[in-house]
């Protein structure tokens, strides 16, 4: 009946009936697994540590009635309480874990996805400046999932993309050579800069996408690409992307 233990990251969580919730974790080995918590919203219970959203822990899961999983035991290993004490860093990891639990599927395993996700709050945890990490997060979840921006060359003909005007398309699956954005419909055309960024977060590991040299203004341009591929793709627009934007802009 009950399993062994796993890590865990929790990704969302909803009350129902009485003091319970439904949770959603993110777990290497089997993907997103959703369990019920009972009485995880008493005060003095012992699970509601563990089911703080970004709250890393060692979790039992054990199979109940009807099929659920109910959430046996846990034990918190990092509790990430920095990130949600903070609005602004509340609000990026909010919109990466919303994403995690919209495109990832249950029962598949998803060791990529969890690196990257126990990586990226790490990085919240310490860094103020999260628009390059939530470029990166969105950019490598979606090569995870299947879906790789292309950048080193053109998206549509495999050319190289030559100095000059580079253009985008979600599309297309990414950066586009000048000639073949004139013969595609919804392209945009995108900066040097942009394109530098995007090549950046393609090559580098998590904890090198905040670069100084990369230009502010260019970040934020290559983000808003990345996002677009995301829209293209996951096919949402999530209420924790409109939060992450109305925060961004009040502490602006
Ligand atoms: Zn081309």
């Amino acid at each position: 009946m009950a399993t062994h233990s796993m890590r865990a990251i929790t990704l969302v969580r909803r009350p129902v009936r009485d003091a319970d919730q439904l949770v959603t974790f993110l777990v290497a080995e089997r993907g997103v697994a959703v369990a019920l918590a009972r009485g995880s919203r008493k005060s003095g219970s012992k699970l509601a540590p563990a089911v703080q959203p970004f709250a890393e822990s060692d979790v039992l899961l054990a199979s109940g009635r009807g099929g659920h999983l109910v959430l046996a035991q846990a034990q918190v290993v990092e509790s990430h309480r920095g990130i949600r004490d903070n609005l602004r860093k509340l609000a990026h990891a909010s919109y990466w874990v919303d994403l995690v639990a919209r495109s990832v599927e249950e029962g598949q395993p998803a060791e990529g996805v969890f690196r990257l996700l126990h990586t990226s709050l790490r990085i919240a945890s310490v860094v103020e400046d999260l628009w390059p990490a939530t470029a990166y997060f969105q950019l490598h979840l979606l090569r995870l999932l299947g879906f790789e921006v292309s950048s080193a060359r053109c998206a549509s003909c495999g050319g190289e993309i030559a100095a000059g005007p580079t253009a985008w398309s979600a599309a297309a699956g990414g950066c586009m050579c000048g000639a073949c954005a004139a013969s595609t419909p919804g392209s945009r055309l995108m900066s040097d800069r942009a394109l530098d960024c995007i090549r950046h977060w393609a090559v580098t590991r998590p904890t090198a996408a905040y670069d100084e040299s990369l230009d502010r203004q260019a970040v934020a341009e290559a983000e808003g690409l990345v996002r677009a591929f995301v829209r293209y793709h996951i096919d949402a627009e999530p209420k924790t992307l409109s939060f992450l934007l109305q925060v961004e802009g009040l502490l602006a």
